[in-house]
């Protein structure tokens, strides 16, 4: 069409001339061919449905093992409880007696709202203008696991060979709260010959250009507050009502919370620094077929609150305070405390690993994510909760760390997406923490 229409002179010479000019100035592919097969092995992984309540493991577990094996990685499949594979892949280092490096990421995700979303949350499409790769676990942290094994494969392919050994764990049920994952291989007899010295678990993206570093969980805990006292008529004005108690205790809370949450208006405390406690549900009240009757005072009335707790602060303290003033027995009140996981470890020391030289590890790791031409953002609490509180637990250092740097925090969100560039630079960061962390000499 172009040349028929045309006419042979100066001006198609130059039309040439400028369509051979924007072919030469047009970017060449991006990425190598090594580059895009990492890319399309994040892709595979993703599209395997991991979502609760049904995730499937199967597959999972089966990807990542043939994955594992063509890295030459030593694979073990434990199962502690039925239907829900635990994967432990290692490269054994020349001197196994030292403390080992762990890096840890689970197999699970949280469900996605397809109709919420740009794309299916299983199809892992890239969009080829931005080069975001969408999927349900992009970020919450299926691309960990594909990062940490084409690190691996990256070294083996240099002739790396490392002095400690390094192993992968790649486990079940983190987002449903690790008890028959994290938990369980933490206490096992298989993770105590790991002789685990160190752990890399997930961290969080980080829309600036800094990569965010986690030293500590928030310990979740769930208070239910329940209020008793006579009943009466909507009408009287008594003392010690449930409702009027409950609301006294409302009160107490909210002062605590301001007081907390004060600090970080401030600017004196980050957020995850603090104890949140926020109201969840009320109860109170007593049904009538068209809604509350409204002239009578309950005799019972119940609040539930989510708490949440840094490792700086002092549990019983807390207790104390719940017992004193957000639910006296005085006044006719009880609760009830569930503690989800510890606040501190086996020797009672608070779950915090420290970011400085008294960790032998922590000179080394910032110095790899700086020679990978990373930079790390001061250390953080994150304000929730991973499967890193089981290691720490068991007193080893243990630091969350998700290498995404410009990228919108996007776990457990619509649209949740990892950049094919950020997943590579990933890789690269890993390759030198790794060699550096594994090649770290005796202490
Ligand atoms: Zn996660």
């Amino acid at each position: 069409m172009l040349s028929s229409s045309l006419p042979r002179t100066p001006a198609r010479a130059f039309l040439l001339l400028l369509a051979l000019l924007l072919t030469l100035l047009r970017p060449s592919a991006p990425f190598s061919d090594r580059e895009e097969a990492q890319i399309r092995r994040l892709q595979e992984y993703l599209r395997i449905p991991t979502a609760h309540p049904d995730p499937d493991y199967s597959a999972a577990a089966s990807f990542l093992l043939s994955l594992a094996r063509s890295v030459g990685l030593r694979t073990l499949t434990l199962e502690f409880a039925p239907g829900k594979p635990l994967l432990l892949l290692s490269w054994p280092g020349s001197d196994p007696s030292l403390p080992s490096l762990l890096l840890n990421s689970h197999l699970d995700s949280v469900p996605a709202e397809p109709s919420k979303w740009s794309h299916p949350p299983f199809s892992a499409a890239r969009d080829p203008a931005t080069g975001r790769v969408f999927a349900r676990g992009a970020q919450d942290d299926k691309s960990l696991a594909v990062q940490y094994l084409e690190a691996l494969r990256a070294l083996r392919d240099s002739g790396f060979a490392p002095l400690r050994s390094v192993h992968v764990s790649l486990v079940p049920d983190e987002e449903i709260g690790g008890a028959d994952g994290a938990a369980r291989l933490a206490a096992s007899e298989e993770f105590r010959g790991l002789n685990v010295g160190f752990v890399l678990d997930e961290g969080q993206a980080s829309p600036t250009d800094e990569f965010r570093v986690f030293y500590a969980d928030r310990s979740p805990w769930r208070l239910i507050v329940k209020a008793a006292g006579p009943p009466g008529h909507g009408s009287r004005m008594f003392d010690g009502g449930a409702v009027e108690n409950l609301m006294n205790c409302a009160e107490a809370v909210a002062r605590f919370r301001e007081s907390q949450f004060d600090l970080v208006k401030a600017g004196l405390m980050a957020a995850s620094e603090v104890i949140s406690v926020n109201p969840v549900y009320m109860k109170a009240g007593i049904p009538s077929p068209t809604g509350f009757v409204m002239n009578m005072q309950p005799s019972e009335a119940e609040l539930g609150f989510d708490l949440r707790l840094p490792p700086t602060a002092d549990p019983e303290l807390i207790k104390k305070r719940i017992d004193e003033e957000w639910a006296p027995t005085i006044k006719n009140m009880t609760y009830q405390l569930i503690q989800k996981g510890p606040i501190r470890d086996y020797a009672g020391r608070p779950l915090m690993t420290p970011t400085n030289e008294t960790n032998p590890w922590w000179p080394v790791f910032e110095q790899a994510v700086k020679s990978a031409g990373g930079k790390l953002a001061k250390p953080e609490i994150l304000s929730s909760t991973t499967d890193a509180r089981f290691m720490r637990q068991m007193g080893i250092p243990t630091l969350g760390f998700s290498p995404m740097s410009n990228t919108p925090i996007l776990l457990h969100d619509h649209n949740e997406f990892i950049e094919d560039k950020v997943f590579l630079k990933g890789i690269k960061v890993y390759e030198q923490i790794i060699s550096a962390l594994s090649s770290l000499p005796g202490y």
